[in-house]
């Protein structure tokens, strides 16, 4: 239900199911920047420190004219669009989301861990054991259960989009190619069929029920992680997300992705014609395999995962045992990222990075307010962790009327609106930077 307008600590909030938003002044100056500790495809994340409390935070910071530039506006949205609305312990958490005239910011949960992709670099074998592999694997079918039970499909899964939280335990990042539904479905029940594997005797929910309206076409992933599917251009489901597990299994046990080719083509050629096989060195056990094979069937629509989700992903053989509902409590990670304990904003486990380009915080945060100013409402910001969006919308009238009005709710209270519009699509003095 749409809450607008709620007092709450004399600051006017606007929340409904799934998102809540508040207008409280947090700007870029509101940050002291540390250091930058990674770039994407097209923005750049910095470590910093929040003034008033000194907490550390990852800001990613966008620009809006390379964005525009290269056609990236639409996934920027989307990506803000799913961390805002997930709040999920193995997704990482977006705490603020706001503009400047040239750029968009996220303020997020800092995973001082780093990349997962390093952290596997650094082990001397390059591999994990096959506990530690299914360890890491579990966390993410949870994640991605999550995601689809939201209505999103990943669709990049991949170490290097794999963070690591001080604990040792994962965090999912980098959604700009992921794909929301713009209405997800129900998760419905199904019953157990001989399809099904013994440890399951339970009826299961099916999550793919709810990304069930979601085809897409477009050419997205990372070259060795794309599925059949997407290469052929037959349109794909959340289906793909369980290819893309199956691979990155694979690399976790064996240090490399089991169809790499030559080049990008012979790449391709082998994820379309051939059958994954497995070197005979390190031992892995048939289990695994079976679900590597499973992940990996080229025909989407008999590959696991593609009757009910998440659901048939967990009950196969391998993860007998696995306490799904406590695994952040379990134990204790296999790799649990090193410190500098003498300093505060230690970024060892980040590879070092040259900033090209001078962002300046304060002369940003003048900016920010000057905005501010001039188009009455930019600013508002997203508060963590969030609601969430219900887990089991009801397809009632009632609800599709609630979901509209939802909708313009999130449209007047969507900190990229006028991004979004095309009213600030071209800030004056972009070209300074470009
Ligand atoms: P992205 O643009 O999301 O692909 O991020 C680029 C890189 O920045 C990642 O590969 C990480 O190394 C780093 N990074 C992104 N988000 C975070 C975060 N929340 N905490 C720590 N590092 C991050």
């Amino acid at each position: 239900m749409p809450t607008n307008g709620v007092k709450k600590n004399g600051r006017r909030s606007i929340s409904h199911s799934s998102l809540r938003f508040t207008d409280v002044e947090v700007a870029p100056n509101s940050y002291r920047k540390i250091r930058l500790i990674g770039k994407g495809d097209v923005g750049k994340v910095y470590l910093v420190e929040k003034k008033s409390n000194g907490k550390l935070y990852a800001m990613k910071v966008l620009s809006k004219a390379e964005m525009i530039k290269r056609h990236k506006i639409k996934r920027v949205l989307a990506e803000q669009e799913i961390l805002a609305t997930s709040n999920h312990p193995f997704i990482v958490t977006l705490y603020h989301s706001f503009q400047s005239e040239e750029y968009l910011y996220f303020i997020m949960e800092f995973c001082s861990g780093g990349e997962f992709f390093r952290a596997l670099q650094s082990l001397e074998t390059k591999c994990l054991k096959e506990k530690d592999a299914r360890f890491y694997a579990a966390e993410v079918i949870a994640a991605m259960e999550y995601l689809h039970l939201m209505g999103f499909i990943y669709r990049d899964l991949k170490p290097e989009n794999i963070l690591l939280h001080d604990t040792g335990h994962i965090m999912l990042t980098d959604f700009d190619l992921s794909k929301p539904s713009t209405e997800p479905g129900v998760p419905t029940i199904v019953k157990n069929t001989p399809f099904l594997f013994q440890n399951y005797s339970t009826p299961t929910i099916d999550t793919k029920s709810c990304t069930a309206n979601l085809r897409t076409n477009s050419f997205v992933g990372t070259e060795e992680y794309i599925a059949p599917e997407v290469i052929t251009g037959m349109g794909h489901t959340s289906a793909v997300d369980w290819w893309t597990l199956g691979i990155l299994l694979y690399e976790m046990l064996y240090g490399t992705t089991p169809f790499k080719g030559e080049n990008r083509n012979m790449t391709f050629c082998n994820i379309i014609r051939n059958e994954v096989t497995f070197p005979n060195y390190p031992q892995v056990s048939p289990s695994c395999k079976s679900l590597i094979r499973k992940l990996l069937i080229k025909d989407e629509r008999k590959r696991l995962g593609s009757r009910a989700g998440a659901s048939d992903v967990k009950a196969h053989p391998f993860f007998k045992g696995i306490n799904w509902a406590l695994l952040r409590h379990e134990k204790t990670p296999p790799i649990v990222p090193r410190y500098n304990a003498a300093d505060p904003f230690d970024t060892s486990n980040f590879r070092p990075i040259e900033d090209s380009i001078e962002l300046d915080l304060e002369k940003e945060g003048r900016a920010f307010v000057a905005l501010q100013q001039r188009e009455r409402g930019g600013g508002h910001e997203t508060l963590g962790p969030r609601s969430g969006r219900g887990l089991y919308p009801s397809p009632s009238a009632s609800t599709m009327s609630q979901a509209s009005s939802a909708k313009k709710d999130k449209r007047s209270a969507n900190p990229f609106r006028d991004f979004e519009s095309g009213k600030l699509a071209l800030p004056s003095h972009a070209s300074a930077h470009h």
